[in-house]
């Protein structure tokens, strides 16, 4: 069975890992295990979380506007700071180029709470950025420095002061969390069957990425003339 995948040129198969067999996922940059999508010629290899995950996503950490799976950063850096984690990142990423939000996509769908063997309680995902304290907040697991912009992982119990990295928590991917952000005409349900979801052909109608992006890129630039128009008649009011 061969797919076709947004990013790559040549269809893909599905391939089960042999054991030792050792290769890099092209959409996390994250060692791959178990089954993967590949393009032998290239070696181009996809974890089977990347390879099905939805182009679009209606986000918990940004409701305003659906993000985009794109397959490269569209910053002319080449690379992008991810909201979730901090760290840099150039592969796949879940953005909304209006308001510069970019996720790697294993921070995407990082599950919502988890057990961690340092804690006797269930700690729970926090997207929201928190308050600059006086003192620098520690992770309870690694003891470095605690971004207050980044998300966490927090114990809810009362009394509990526990909060932690994103990374130290977990490393668990948790794909089709969250529903597809297009309107699903195919009459099937997406949380069921997010599996073969995005690797098969887009259907005809759905807008590409392209479109939207095109699309939100003008609203932007009608937003900074609207501004600057704004700025220029205020000065000559002056
Ligand atoms: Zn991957
Ligand atoms: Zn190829
Ligand atoms: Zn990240
Ligand atoms: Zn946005
Ligand atoms: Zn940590
Ligand atoms: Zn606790």
């Amino acid at each position: 069975m061969e797919y076709k995948h947004f990013s790559h040129q040549h269809p893909l198969t599905l391939y089960k890992l042999q054991p030792g067999q050792q290769f890099q996922c092209h959409g996390c940059h994250l060692p791959c295990h178990n089954s993967i999508f590949a393009c032998w010629v290239c070696s181009f290899f996809l974890h089977d979380h990347c390879g099905n995950a939805n182009r679009y996503v209606k986000h918990p950490s940004h409701t305003m506007h659906p993000l985009v799976l794109m397959p490269s950063p569209t910053y002319c850096s080449g690379s992008f700071l991810c909201n979730a984690c901090g760290a840099p990142g150039s592969t796949f990423s879940y953005c909304c180029p209006l308001c510069e939000v970019d996720l790697h996509l294993h921070c995407a769908y990082l599950p919502p709470k988890v057990s961690h063997k340092s804690h006797n309680h269930e700690i729970y995902i926090s997207f929201r950025p928190r308050d600059q304290k006086d003192s620098p907040e520690y992770c309870n697991i690694c003891r470095k420095e605690l971004s207050c912009r980044h998300w966490s992982y927090y114990c809810a119990e009362s009394g509990c002061d526990f909060r932690v990295h994103t990374y130290c928590a977990t490393s668990e991917v948790k794909p089709g969390l969250y529903q597809d952000d297009q309107p699903d005409d195919s009459g099937t349900s997406t949380s069921s069957t997010n599996q073969n979801n995005c690797v098969y052909e887009p259907q005809a109608s759905a807008a590409t990425p392209e479109e939207v992006l095109a699309e939100m890129f003008q609203l932007q630039m009608q937003l900074q003339m609207a501004q600057q128009l704004n700025q220029i008649f205020n000065s000559t009011r002056m």
